[in-house]
């Protein structure tokens, strides 16, 4: 059989631990023997990122801007433990953080529905996607512990020294008191994010905040959320035959709960938070879980949602055996191949995707899957897979196929 060829390359943005040694496993099994594979390589492992002092993270990001198409392993976020077992220079911050303000993206995660692993609330029929804001409110806070009685104020001085006050309380007794922020910019960037993202997935965005109670912070979401909406989209959305409706989180919280899925969800930066975490594990597992960045000018970047699954890869070190869950990360590929495939217009590409997430889910909803979702399956006659035996009966159903 001849390979499916490709005209322009994925950026390919290598990781950490385990899940590089599943990325390995997935382009040797899943992808070269089927795909002339033409990747723009990076290799963001934690090593290389010191090495370069973290220029690597940045070229990866640029070279995504460039070719509109990146697929990543999940990376080690450093923290005080990983500077002493990788000897860094610096305490290098997130990959992911570094991508995203260069992309200016918002992130979109959706499970990855199969038989035989049933979301907790019976109705969801259809994955529910959760769009997440990235910046701002109170992941740029700035609070104070009040120490005792006195006046908390809200000064905003303009540049040319006129200042607007407000009294935030007068405190009898000690307290406390926060300051957060955005910018109209930044909302702009998630609201029309959000709407390419519906309109390339034709589903319905909804979106819901506090608006009765902050009449003018979420207010102001849900205007420029309306303005964008009616300037750019209001025709678009129609001739799709999709909606979008803004309601008050309560609301929509209570509709999420009755609804059959397949829709999307935006979510201001708290709210996507502690939202996307209820949704994942209510629909089974954090290792079935895709995640996309996608930038206001249509740029994106696919990825697993769960990181380097560090427990298996110290497993793996030892030479014990792993069960670890790759569907995430085949994904990830699979998303950025039909990506690539749409927007080089290379039809097989993308049926090559189609199939090869077919594959994987008909391997596990014939009882062939890890141990992760051997625990919780509703399937009767399960063999618990190790990792490589998993990534083996995938490629050997895809040739079934
Ligand atoms: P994690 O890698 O997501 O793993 C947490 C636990 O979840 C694992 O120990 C495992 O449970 C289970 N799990 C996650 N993915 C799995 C999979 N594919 N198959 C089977 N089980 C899976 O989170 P972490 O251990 O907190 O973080 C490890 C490293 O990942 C950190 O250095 C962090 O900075 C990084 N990270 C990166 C990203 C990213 O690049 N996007 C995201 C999050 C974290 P059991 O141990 O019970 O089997
Ligand atoms: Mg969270």
């Amino acid at each position: 059989m001849e390979k499916i060829k490709m005209t322009t390359p994925l950026v390919e943005m290598d990781g950490d631990e385990m899940t590089r040694i599943l990325w390995q496993m997935i382009k040797e099994e899943l992808l070269t023997p089927f795909i002339d594979l033409k990747t723009e390589y990076y290799d963001l492992g934690l090593e290389h990122r010191n090495e370069t002092n973290d220029q690597v993270t940045i070229d990866s990001a640029e070279a995504t801007k460039k070719y509109g198409v990146a697929v990543k392993c999940a990376t080690i976020t450093p923290n005080a433990a990983r500077m002493e077992e990788y000897h860094l220079k610096e305490m290098w911050k997130s990959p992911n953080g570094t991508i995203r303000a260069i992309l200016d993206g918002t992130v979109f995660r959706a499970p990855i529905k199969v038989k035989g692993i049933d979301p907790c609330v019976k109705n969801w029929e259809k994955p529910i996607t959760i769009a997440r804001h990235a910046y701002g409110d109170i992941y740029k806070n700035v609070e104070i512990k009040v120490p005792g009685a006195g006046k908390a104020e809200l000064v905003y001085t303009s540049e040319d020294g006129t200042a607007v006050r407000e009294t935030i309380h007068e405190f009898k007794a000690p307290g406390i008191i926060q300051g957060v922020h955005n910018t109209d910019a930044s909302i702009r960037s998630f609201a029309k994010a959000c709407f390419n993202y519906a309109l390339d997935t034709k589903q319905d965005l909804w979106f819901g905040a506090k608006d009765t109670i902050s009449k003018k912070y979420d207010h102001n979401f849900k205007d420029i959320f309306q303005e964008v909406y009616d300037a750019d989209y209001k025709q678009k959305f129609e001739e799709a035959g999709i909606e979008y409706f803004y309601s008050l989180i309560d609301d929509i919280v209570a509709r999420v709960m009755k609804a059959k899925g397949g829709f999307i969800w935006a979510c201001k930066n708290y709210d996507g938070d502690v939202m996307s975490d209820m949704v994942s594990s209510a629909f089974g597992s954090l290792a079935m879980m895709t995640s996309v960045l996608v930038s206001p000018d249509g740029v994106y970047e696919y990825e697993a949602a769960h990181g380097t699954v560090q427990r298996h890869y110290y497993k793996h070190l030892k030479g014990e055996e792993t069960s670890t869950n790759s569907v995430a990360t085949i994904f990830a590929w699979t998303g950025a191949l039909r990506k690539r495939g749409e927007l080089d217009g290379i039809r097989e590409l993308a049926e090559f995707a189609d199939r090869l997430e077919k594959a994987t889910l008909s391997t596990i909803e014939s009882g062939r899957m890890t141990k992760d979702l051997a625990l919780i399956t509703s399937l009767e006659k399960v063999t618990a897979l190790n990792s490589e035996e998993f990534i083996r009966e995938i490629r050997r159903t895809l040739e079934a196929m």
